[in-house]
């Protein structure tokens, strides 16, 4: 018996304000328990795309005028991002957004309120997280807005955790981080999908590093994909360099 995908996009179109073709064309699989790069250079789509999964979209005046998303084998085109979350599709937003003037364990448990968890199911959830991050366990009790970049996309990542997604929308966690510090979170990733189960689909300008983890990448040239293959062989496609220099 085949597994079916965790996530399916059927022929997704974004409209924002009306007028502004985002995306459209995009069809897309996430199979479980796996990590899928969308790539591409900026303004080709990434982040609408996942705004388009996660409902986001919709609060930037974003609107999905064509085409189905399905999350274990569910329709929810239609579907607001909490309810999205309580159904464990979670997603992290380009650019950390921590609470600056919340201290890292304080920002941590504003990721868990929505499932209204137990005192004891809280600290469970949240030494999980210091496992996979230790640095923010020694930093639990410092104010998120004083700590480096790389800690602050630990954070964003570990506020996701805490709802105890089985997806995560990954969006540009190499922002502006020095590359040892994307390794190290790209490394964790990998980590939480093995020994989690956790499925990821990770938006990165940063082929090089994606394609490293991914199992499979698609490319977004001028909001439509243009290639798409298992991590390998994306990373030798010469149309790979051609999308990232404008054909
Ligand atoms: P980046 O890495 O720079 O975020 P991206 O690949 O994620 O790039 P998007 O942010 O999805 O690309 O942008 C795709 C297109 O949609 C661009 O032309 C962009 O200007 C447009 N766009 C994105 N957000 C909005 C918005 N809220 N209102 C209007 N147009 C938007």
């Amino acid at each position: 018996m085949s597994i079916s995908p965790i996530l399916q996009l059927d022929n997704i179109e974004v409209i924002y304000e009306k007028v502004i073709l985002a995306v459209r064309h995009i069809s897309l699989t996430v199979s479980q328990h796996s990590i899928v790069a969308l790539l591409g250079a900026n303004g080709a789509g990434k982040s609408t795309t996942l705004k388009a999964i996660s409902g986001l979209a919709n609060a930037q005046r974003g609107e999905i005028v064509a085409g189905r998303i399905a999350y274990q084998g569910r329709d929810v085109t239609d579907t607001s991002p909490g309810d999205l979350v309580k159904q464990g599709l979670v997603q992290v937003l380009e650019g950390r957004h921590c609470f600056a003037h919340l201290t890292v364990e304080e920002n941590l448990l504003t990721g868990s309120f929505i499932h209204k968890p137990s005192r004891e199911q809280l600290s469970q959830q949240l030494e999980l997280i210091y496992h996979y991050f230790p640095r923010l366990k020694l930093l639990r009790k410092s104010l998120a807005g004083y700590t480096s970049g790389g800690e602050q996309q630990m954070v964003a990542i570990g506020r996701a955790l805490m709802s105890r997604p089985k997806l995560v929308l990954l969006d540009e966690p190499s922002m502006g981080l020095a590359p040892q510090i994307v390794e190290e979170i790209f490394a964790i990733v990998n980590q939480l999908r093995q020994d989690n189960g956790v499925s990821f689909l990770v938006a990165e300008q940063n082929a090089t590093v994606a394609l490293r983890y991914a199992d499979y990448a698609y490319v977004l040239e001028n909001g439509q994909i243009n290639n798409q293959g298992d991590a390998q062989t994306i990373n030798q496609s010469a149309e790979l360099l051609a999308s990232y220099l404008g054909g």
